[in-house]
């Protein structure tokens, strides 16, 4: 196993512009694992109710992801969201948040999972990320995802687990949000200064931008002519970023701008559809043509 990740196994009620859903699977740490299966081994910790169907258990595990840390509590529900989003999908409205089994969730990692070098705390409670850091022992590369729920909710506690990651990605609306900033150069120096070496502002349809205290790199997202859900963009966008590498084992700059690459060929895959009908098809070749497509979107020569 390659990558640990900790988050969000969820029913999702979404509507868009274009249609909607009721109860289908999501969560940050489903869309995550889903995404970073092309790449790497994962292991996933994470609680779900006894409504929680057989059907998607198989799902994860038939992408390879390891289940040995999803706890089902029989007696109890699963995490629902329930959103909605407008003409403008970079801005998702949450409706409705029950936290159900995560509210009394302590999460204990099995213990052939505790040397995971690669450790991803996808979007949930701080203290819930804070307490699977404590078990880790002694990760390679840590990321850290969250979003304005627990930037309002639970601000001291996402602060605690800053001090110790490498990488912090979140929503340009939050940078702004967390920092009290409206230029995204002066929230990313003053989230950096929180602790994380990294920090990645993801910006919807308008791509993403690395900030690391010394260069700043900016990734356009793939021009799509469709976007019918962008629920799960930011998670798969982290598995594909984390998932390569994991697979490379390097964490170079130079290597984390090809992961943020391929960071937004998965998204750009995710949001071509609802749920992970799009994110769970894709063929290895899919993935690498539209990486190809990405170099040549953004290359120029010299003047
Ligand atoms: P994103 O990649 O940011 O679009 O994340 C969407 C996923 O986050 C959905 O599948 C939701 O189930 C999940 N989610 C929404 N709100 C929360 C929350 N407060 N804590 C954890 N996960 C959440």
């Amino acid at each position: 196993m390659d990558i640990l990740v900790v988050g969000s196994v969820a029913f999702d009620s979404v509507e868009t512009p274009f249609g909607k859903v009721e109860e289908a699977l999501g969560g940050s740490a489903t869309y995550f694992s889903t995404s970073a299966s092309y790449f790497a081994d994962v292991a996933l910790v994470a609680v779900v109710g006894g409504d929680f169907p057989e059907k998607h258990v198989k799902f994860l595990r038939d992408k390879g992801v390891d289940l040995s840390g999803l706890k089902v509590v029989k007696e109890g529900k699963t995490f629902r969201w329930k959103g909605r989003y407008e003409y403008d999908l970079n801005q998702a409205h949450t409706l409705e948040t029950q936290l159900n089994v995560f509210s009394e969730f302590k999460p204990v990692i099995p213990e052939n999972q505790r040397d995971a070098e690669f450790l991803f705390l996808a979007n949930i409670d701080p203290d819930i990320q804070h307490e699977v850091l404590e078990q880790a022992r002694n990760p390679k590369f840590v990321a850290c995802d969250t979003m304005n729920f627990w930037i309002g909710g639970k601000p001291e506690a996402l602060k605690r687990v800053l001090k110790r990651v490498d990488l912090f990605v979140i929503n340009e609306g939050e940078a702004r949000e967390f920092s009290g900033e409206a230029s995204l150069v002066r929230a990313a120096k003053k989230i950096l200064d929180m602790g994380p070496k990294i920090l990645i502002i993801k910006r919807g349809e308008y791509g993403s931008l690395m900030f690391n205290g010394s260069s700043v790199f900016s990734a356009p997202a793939y021009p799509l002519e469709e976007i019918f859900d962008p629920t799960g963009a930011g998670d798969s966008f982290a598995g594909g970023l984390m998932g390569y590498l994991a697979s490379t084992g390097n964490v170079s700059d130079e290597n984390i701008r090809r992961a943020i690459i391929l960071g937004s060929v998965m998204a750009s895959f995710n949001v071509e559809s609802f749920s992970l009908d799009r994110l769970s098809a894709l063929d290895f070749k899919d993935i690498k043509t539209r990486y190809s497509e990405f170099k040549r979107l953004t290359h120029f020569e010299n003047m």
